[in-house]
């Protein structure tokens, strides 16, 4: 179907889910399609192609998905940050908080060299906790974040100012 042309187009919306009165923004019809998982991949990485990137990092777990076809893309390495309990190493933890409560992202404690130039990926910016949080583990490990980029961004919910204000620069293909 040529007529779809926008990343945004691919994207379903699954209204209820997880709880009701949610719409949730469902990209597993975006990464299925073959025109637009690469045209995803493309827009993600398109500031940062030629720039001095040293590795990719993605947020569990839509953003491995994205973040390993960026990584291969671009010729990098590919790092991720999970939720806790998940990595088999040693690892540095950062809580931040959700909607009810709170949760806990982690990284490898040697994933990063201090100095590193750093593009961070997931799929959907909310309120930025997240994000947050992994930015706060890569600069622990003196990485330099040098892009966030995400497929949709939220702007009601204010992650993208969030992250604005901490100097990142924020790379979004829809909203
Ligand atoms: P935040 O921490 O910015 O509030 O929430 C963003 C995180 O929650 C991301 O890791 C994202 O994958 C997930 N998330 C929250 N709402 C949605 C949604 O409607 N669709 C998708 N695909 N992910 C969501």
């Amino acid at each position: 179907n040529t007529s779809k042309k926008d990343v945004r187009d691919y994207i379903r919306t699954i209204p209820d889910f997880p709880h009701e009165g949610i719409m949730f923004r469902d990209v597993t019809t975006l990464f299925s399609h073959p025109r637009g998982f690469r045209m995803a991949i493309d827009q993600l990485l398109h500031p940062y192609a030629g720039e001095d990137i040293d590795v990719v990092v993605g947020l569990e777990a839509r953003g491995f998905i994205l973040g390993g076809a960026i990584a291969h893309q671009l010729g990098k390495g590919f790092v991720p940050i999970r939720k806790e309990g998940k990595l088999p190493g040693k690892t540095i933890k950062q809580p931040y908080t959700l909607e009810y409560g709170e949760a806990v992202m982690e990284i490898h404690d040697d994933a990063i060299e201090a100095g590193s130039k750093v593009l961070v990926v997931d799929d959907l910016l909310a309120t930025g906790g997240t994000a947050e949080a992994g930015i706060k583990l890569l600069e622990k490990l003196g990485g330099e974040v040098v892009g966030c980029a995400f497929v949709i961004d939220l702007p009601e919910l204010g992650g993208r100012a969030k992250l604005e204000a901490l100097g990142m620069d924020v790379h979004i293909l829809c909203e």
